[in-house]
């Protein structure tokens, strides 16, 4: 790993985390408000700021919660104002640092993370699944994000799990967003928030048990089509749903045992918890920028 000083951002909808790498290591960190009400322009400003905050660095990668075009212009962001999107992210952000930036979705930041410095490390194929407001995911491939036409694979959370199931965001039907994300959880269990029903679970709640645990299911059958497909030696699962452990990961792994136990190695297939936490996004992001930096240098 580099020594040089790499910059990773983590544009949230609620937050803004920044975190600086040197050799392997986190060595800065810091988090303010997003405050998307008060408008792009403020926002990009006080990330800046905020990354400025810690010297010089050689890269930098910003990691944004949803979906830019190919020159990094915002085309979806769920949780931001809707005049985020047609915004030319990348080209305000380089303006203002005075350097290349790298963009990202937040889900390709976690697993890029989580594969080469969480729970994954070592692995040079994983496959890795964000359960929070949404559900994201991303593909680490040859230890290498493997990011798609303009970024968009590892979109695990609108693979159609229920054929004709309940209508997602995104226009499809039976979207793995639509059972296992922490709104959907809450929803069935008959809970405000997803907290609120693993809370109820851990008293014993039946409802909210089979809520959390209907969630792994559907995650079990995602993660054995994705682990039919690529074979990768890790899958993680992290983001807020995640929180719930054995009482989602227990019915998870029997689910992905009967899908994909049979064809599957799955003896040589670990689904594991995230390890790095609400820094996975920013340490990925900073991860992301140095490599760009570095195929710059040599292409190919
Ligand atoms: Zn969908």
């Amino acid at each position: 790993m580099s020594s040089r000083r790499a910059l990773g951002i983590d544009l949230g909808g609620t937050h803004i985390k920044v975190v600086l790498l040197q050799n392997g290591r986190v060595v800065e960190k810091r988090s303010r408000l997003t405050s998307a009400e008060e408008g792009v322009e403020s926002v990009l400003d006080r990330l800046v700021e905020l990354g400025r905050a810690f010297g010089e660095f050689a890269s930098v990668g910003v990691a944004v919660p949803g979906l830019v075009d190919q020159d990094g212009v915002g085309l979806l962001f769920p949780n931001l104002p809707p005049e985020w999107s047609g915004v030319s992210i990348r080209r305000l952000l380089e303006q203002r640092f005075d350097q290349p930036v790298a963009l990202l979705n937040d889900g390709h930041a976690f697993t890029l993370a989580e594969a080469r410095m969480g729970a994954a490390r070592g692995a040079t194929n994983a496959v890795g699944v964000v359960c929070g407001t949404g559900v994201g995911g991303g593909l680490v491939l040859g230890g290498r994000l493997w990011e798609g036409i303009d970024g968009r694979a590892g979109e695990i959370g609108h693979q159609t799990v229920v054929a004709d199931g309940t209508l997602c965001g995104c226009g499809n039907r039976g979207c793995l967003e639509t059972l296992a994300s922490g709104p959907a959880i809450a929803r069935s269990a008959g809970t405000a928030t997803f907290d609120h029903a693993l809370a109820a679970a851990r008293r014993g709640d039946s409802m909210a048990l089979e809520a959390i645990a209907s969630a792994g299911r559907y995650l079990g059958i995602a993660i054995a089509n994705a682990v039919l497909l690529l074979t990768p030696s890790r899958v993680i699962v992290g983001g807020g749903v995640a929180e719930a452990g054995d009482l989602l990961l227990d019915p998870l792994g029997e689910e992905l045992k009967r899908r994909a136990g049979a064809v599957g190695p799955l003896d040589r297939i670990r689904v594991v918890r995230a390890e790095l936490g609400p820094l996975a996004g920013g340490v990925g992001a900073a991860l992301h920028g140095a490599d760009r930096a570095i195929d710059a240098v040599v292409p190919g």
